[in-house]
């Protein structure tokens, strides 16, 4: 992973390289950001830049030995943990070292991903993932040795929210005392989840959400996105470059999602029975992905409301225009700080749903049938 291949963050590309170009490379790190932010990417271009050994001014070289073993997950002083459970081919004490050649496959076909795609390209969507105390006394042992070949070892440990409590003072001990030649790099989306005690051992190194701007560039040059469906998929997900990628991938039909949204919304509104199980039919035959591409919409949707009703105008609510102006017009009156939260909370919980394999049909009667009560009791 070189930097030229992550989208944007420019300015946490130039401290990354200021550090390690100043000597100030710190031992133990976390890397905290949102989802889709490419905090994974970031710290993997670090350790191949600090390993390089024809580093340019603001990238890796690509292609010297240590990078030629980086490009492929493969150097033996680096080493990956991430949360795993046991699926039907691995039915007992797996670990991150269980599914490394995965781990490898999904990260260079792809650096942006969830945790959701992680657990469906291992087939344990229905599984909660951690990361085992096997995997820690990896590490331990890791310790002990020298590195192979670089200067340092490169632990980085994905999504570290997910550390067995259990095997959380082991790592603790680690990061209190870490080898002077190992570099600790945990990545995280979640302050809250994590142990105080993690983060006092560790410098926090906040990741922000790509700028818009910087994904629909990022599109247009490695996907060759068209630029003007390139700024409506970044404007649609907020700068969430998991779900640039998807939507991307699906095609711009998935994103053309206004026409199901707004009429879904009136036959709610106007509470026509035969209108409303008409989209949940509709709905429910859409793959997976389609449908949630509709719900990240429609929270797009429900936000661009809210600041309308309130006379807010960002950025993204003077980009509207043609039809989505003309119907946000109308439907925001309905849209305020009484039920915001409440929609939030149904449509995120929906989109996890969908992604749990819940039954189309009843999550989007279900759905349709809230939103009839709230949007009719905001008359
Ligand atoms: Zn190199």
């Amino acid at each position: 992973m070189r930097f030229k291949d992550i989208a944007g963050q420019e300015v946490i590309k130039k401290k990354l390289i200021n550090n390690i170009r100043n000597n100030r490379v710190s031992h133990a790190q976390l890397f905290i950001g949102p989802e889709g932010c490419g905090k994974m990417a970031l710290a993997l271009a670090y350790v191949q830049y600090l390993n390089c050994m024809n580093k340019t001014e603001d990238d890796a070289c690509g292609s010297c030995s240590s990078c030629n073993k980086f490009n492929k997950l493969i150097h033996p002083d680096l080493h990956m943990f991430f949360p795993v459970a046991n699926n039907k081919e691995f039915t007992k004490d797996v670990k991150s070292s269980t599914y490394i050649t995965h781990w490898r496959e999904m990260v260079l076909q792809n650096p942006y991903f969830n945790l959701m795609q992680w657990y469906s390209h291992i087939g344990i969507e229905n599984k909660q993932g951690i990361i085992k105390a096997d995997d820690c006394n990896e590490i331990i042992r890791l310790m002990g040795l020298k590195p192979y070949e670089s200067k340092y070892k490169a632990v980085i440990i994905w999504m570290v929210e997910k550390v067995y409590h259990a095997a959380a003072p082991k790592l603790l001990k680690i990061l209190e005392e870490p080898p002077d030649n190992t570099l600790f790099i945990l990545i995280a989306e979640n302050q809250q989840q994590i142990l105080k005690t993690i983060l006092s051992r560790t410098q926090v190194f906040k990741i922000p959400q790509t700028s818009e701007e910087d994904v629909a560039k990022y599109l247009e040059s490695e996907y060759n996105c068209e630029a003007q469906n390139a700024g409506k998929i970044a404007f649609l997900t907020a700068g969430n470059m998991v779900d640039a990628n998807r939507m991307c991938k699906e095609g711009m039909d998935s994103v053309d999602s206004f026409k199901s949204f707004s009429e879904w919304m009136r036959s709610c509104y106007s509470f026509k029975a035969a209108e409303i199980f008409e989209k949940i039919d509709d709905f429910a035959k859409y793959g997976r992905e389609k449908q949630k591409n509709l719900i990240s919409y429609s929270l797009k949707m429900f936000r661009q409301s809210l600041l309308l009703s309130q006379n807010i105008t960002t950025q993204s609510v003077l980009r509207l225009e043609g039809e989505e102006k003309d119907f946000l017009n109308k439907f925001s009156p309905y849209i305020n700080s009484d039920n915001i939260n409440e929609i939030n909370e149904l449509f995120q919980e929906a989109y996890i749903n969908i992604e749990r394999n819940a039954n189309p049909k009843i999550l989007f009667a279900d759905l349709s049938f809230k939103m009839t009560k709230i949007l009719r009791a905001g008359k």
